[in-house]
C-alpha cells in the first residue's frame, strides 16, 4: 500500500526554539518514518519578517542542520527549500484569487504579529495561502505543527475545498498532528515563543545562552509557582517529577530556573554534539537532491492545476 504523504516546515526567521522542537520537530521525528515525508525550510515565508540576505542565508543552512541534529534522516524524508519549488508561490496566487479578504483578516497568527509592532505587509497577510499551497501541492495528509498553526491548517483545507468546488476534485484537504500537552510553549515574556519576538530560549543555545533567556522569564511576585516556568518544566519532565520539587522551592524562583536550565541542557546536548559535526557542504548537497524530487512532484501536481483552471491552452 502507498504510505499517506506528512508535510511540515519551519521558517528561516530565526534560531530555532524549544516551542519549534516540541511543536513541529518533536512529532515530525516521532512519525515521519510511517508516511512519504516531506520537510521544507520555509525560507519564502521568512521574507514576511526578515530582510537581511546574510542572516537568511545563515538561517536556511542552521535549520538544516537543526533537522539532521534532532535525528531526521535525509534518506527517509525529502529535505528542501520552499524558494527551489516555485510552483509553491504559483499556486499561492491561485489560491490567494479564490478567498476573501475578510476571510484571511481573520488569522490570529497575523493579527497578533501586527499587535507585536511587525509590519503588516502583504505578504504576512497573504501567509495562509503560501502555507495551504505548501500542503496541497504534494497532496500531504498529515501536518505537524504546533498548536498556533491549528489555523492554517482549516484555512489550508478550505483553500483545497474551494479550489475542488471551482475545478472539480484536485486537493486533499489536510488534517493537523498537534502533540498532546504542549499547546503552545509560552516565550519568556509570558506571550508565544516566537523566532520574531526575541523571547526565545534557543534549541540548540550554550550553556550560558540557556542559562540567559532561562533566568530571564517573566515571573509574577504574587504566585508561589512561576507559571511559565513550571509549562516549560512539563515538556522536559513529567508533572509528577516536578511537584516535590516545586514543593521545596515555593517562591525560590532563582532555584527552581537553575533546575529547569538543567533539565533543557541535558536534554539538548546529545543533539548540540550531532549538530556540531554537520557540515554545511552536506547540508547543501542534502538541500540540492531534496528540492530536485520535490520540484518533480510539485510540476506534476501543477501541470493538472493548469489545465483544470484554463490557463494551459
Ligand atoms: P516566526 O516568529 O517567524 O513566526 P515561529 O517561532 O513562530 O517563527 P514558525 O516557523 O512560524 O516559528 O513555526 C514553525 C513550527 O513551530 C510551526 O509548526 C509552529 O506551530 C511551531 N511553533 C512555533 N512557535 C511555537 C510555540 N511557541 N509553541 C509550540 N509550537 C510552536
Ligand atoms: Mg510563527
Amino acid at each position: 500500500m502507498e504510505k499517506k504523504r506528512l508535510l511540515t516546515g519551519i521558517q528561516s526567521s530565526g534560531t530555532l526554539h524549544i516551542g519549534n522542537y516540541f511543536g513541529a520537530l518533536k512529532p515530525f521525528v516521532d512519525s515521519y518514518r510511517s508516511y512519504e515525508s516531506h520537510l521544507m525550510v520555509a525560507d519564502l515565508h521568512a521574507l514576511t519578517t526578515l530582510r537581511d540576505p546574510n542572516l537568511l542565508r545563515g538561517n536556511i543552512v542552521d535549520v538544516v542542520k537543526d533537522y539532521l541534529a534532532v535525528g531526521v534522516d535525509p534518506r527517509e524524508a525529502i529535505i528542501f527549500k520552499q524558494s527551489d519549488v516555485p510552483e509553491h508561490t504559483e499556486l499561492a496566487w491561485m489560491f490567494e484569487c479564490l478567498v476573501t479578504v475578510p476571510f484571511l483578516m481573520q488569522a490570529h497568527a497575523y493579527k497578533d504579529k501586527v499587535a507585536k509592532g511587525i509590519e503588516a505587509n502583504a505578504g504576512l497577510f497573504n501567509y495562509p495561502m503560501l502555507m495551504a499551497a505548501d500542503i496541497l501541492l504534494y497532496d500531504a495528509e498529515v501536518v505537524p505543527v504546533g498548536e498556533d498553526q491549528r489555523q492554517h491548517i482549516e484555512y489550508a483545507r478550505e483553500a483545497a475545498n474551494k479550489f475542488n468546488l471551482a475545478y472539480g476534485e484536485t486537493f486533499t484537504p489536510p488534517q493537523e498532528m498537534i502533540l498532546k500537552g504542549v499547546g503552545i510553549v509560552p516565550g519568556t515574556d509570558g506571550q508565544k515563543m516566537s523566532k520574531s519576538y526575541k523571547n526565545t530560549i534557543p534549541l540548540f543555545g550554550t550553556r550560558e545562552e540557556i542559562e540567559k533567556a532561562v533566568m530571564g522569564i517573566v515571573t509574577d511576585s504574587s504566585c508561589e509557582r512561576p507559571e511559565h516556568v513550571y509549562a516549560i518544566h512539563t515538556l522536559f519532565r513529567s508533572e509528577s517529577e516536578l511537584a516535590p520539587l516545586y514543593e521545596e522551592n515555593k517562591g525560590k524562583y532563582k532555584n527552581l530556573k537553575e533546575a529547569l536550565a538543567n533539565d533543557i541542557d541535558a536534554f539538548i546536548s546529545p543533539m548540540r554534539e550531532k549538530r556540531d559535526n554537520i557540515t554545511e557542504t552536506e547540508v547543501k548537497s542534502i538541500l540540492k537532491e531534496g528540492s530536485e524530487r520535490a520540484r518533480e512532484q510539485a510540476s506534476k501536481k501543477m501541470s493538472d492545476v493548469r489545465t483544470k483552471i484554463g490557463i494551459a491552452i
